[in-house]
């Protein structure tokens, strides 16, 4: 029997460039300095370069970067904050953390995305943001999300956890909105050795509103103009992002060519493929089929030692926290792609014998 396929394997790319990593980290030990050192400000400015913006923010986790760019526009108790239905539950959890009220749309069926028409009529006098997620890798469409945007004057606050060197139209996410967040959870495109997030916008205010929020609302030490928090991002985490950010291009590269291979793969087998609008480029953060035998598909190819994941198995509304907050909401495309979908391995290091495997386990699945 063949060795098992992981859902991930992250050692395989950290192998590529063990020697770096272990020196950034050596590097840091030897300097004696652990949090808001020169790593974090190299970080930053090579993240922000690289998201074409003029600031990048490091703060703890994805979750901290979505909350406190939401804080730092203002936005809290009556305000109205347009999320996906179908999300990780950080993007509504960042909403709930600063006592704003969720406004759930529903994706397009095909892209997984917020659509832009169906935003509009879920708009009110109280609507202050919309939070498109670049779910899988894929942009939203934003042009017309801030084409609405302008219109109503709402802020537009990306969730780029998933899609970190994605572009669409030719822009990197993350300078497509007005400021982004994005997480460095170690599965994610770009992701440290432990927890961490940033915040890039080209909005020098509210840039400098996050730096201050996230040590304790505090520019000069000992000096407090707001009721901050602790979310930095460590040295340590900043020196290794710093190493990985130089490989992001080319693992991102490597995710195209194995999503490239799987549609060619699964082509005329009876599941539904990824579909792709032309305007974007992504980067494939989930490989995402569809079917309507999931579970049992699911089953089959574990039997045959093939990890897959379902993002998300219940939607945030579904979920105890939130349930209890809005009977009766029920979003039945989200619903039915929550019972569909299916997440096949997708990394860097992934061979193509392992996703041929992948591929003829599919195709000799029987319900
Ligand atoms: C991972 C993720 C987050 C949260 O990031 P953490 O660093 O885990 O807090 C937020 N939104 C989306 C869409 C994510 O995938």
């Amino acid at each position: 029997m063949a060795a098992n396929i992981p859902f991930v394997d992250l050692t395989r790319q950290h192998q590529v460039i063990s020697k770096e990593l272990e020196s950034a980290m050596k590097g840091v030990l030897d300097s004696g300095c652990f949090v808001q050192g020169l790593q974090l400000e190299a970080f930053e400015q090579e993240f922000a370069a690289y998201c074409e913006v003029a600031h990048c923010v490091g703060v703890g986790n994805g979750l901290d970067a979505l909350a406190l760019l939401l804080r730092a526009y203002g936005i809290g108790p009556g305000d109205e904050v347009i999320v996906p239905t179908n999300t990780f539950i950080a993007t509504w959890l960042a909403v709930t953390a600063v006592g704003a009220t969720i406004v759930p749309v529903e994706p397009d069926e095909r892209a997984h995305n917020l659509s832009p028409a169906l935003i509009e009529a879920h708009i009110t006098p109280r609507t202050r943001c919309v939070m498109p997620v670049h779910l899988y890798g894929q942009p939203a469409d934003m042009d017309p999300i801030m084409a609405l945007a302008d219109r109503h004057g709402l802020v537009v606050i990306e969730d780029n956890a998933q899609a970190q060197g994605a572009l669409y139209k030719g822009r990197p996410t993350g300078s497509l909105g007005h400021a982004a967040a994005t997480s460095f959870y170690p599965g994610k495109n770009l992701g440290a050795l432990g927890d961490g997030g940033a915040v890039v916008t080209s909005d020098p205010a509210i840039a400098g509103r996050v730096r201050m929020l996230r040590n304790y609302g505090s520019e000069k030490k000992y000096d407090h103009q707001a009721l901050g928090c602790n979310s930095r991002l460590d040295e340590i985490q900043a020196a290794v992002l710093r190493v990985k950010l130089r490989q992001l291009g080319e693992w991102n590269k490597e995710r195209r060519a194995i999503a490239a291979r799987y549609d060619y793969l699964l082509g005329g087998l009876h599941v539904i493929r990824p579909s792709v609008p032309e305007s974007v480029t992504p980067v494939w953060h989930l490989y995402v089929i569809r079917s309507e035998h999931r579970d049992a598909l699911q089953a089959h190819l574990r039997d045959q030692g093939i990890q897959t994941i379902i993002h998300y198995p219940v939607p945030p509304h579904q979920q105890a926290c939130y349930a209890s907050q809005m009977p009766g909401n029920s979003y039945p495309l989200t619903e039915c792609l929550c019972s569909e979908v299916l997440s096949l391995p997708m990394y860097p290091g992934l061979t193509e014998a392992e996703q041929h495997r992948v591929a003829l386990s599919i195709a000799s699945f029987r319900h």
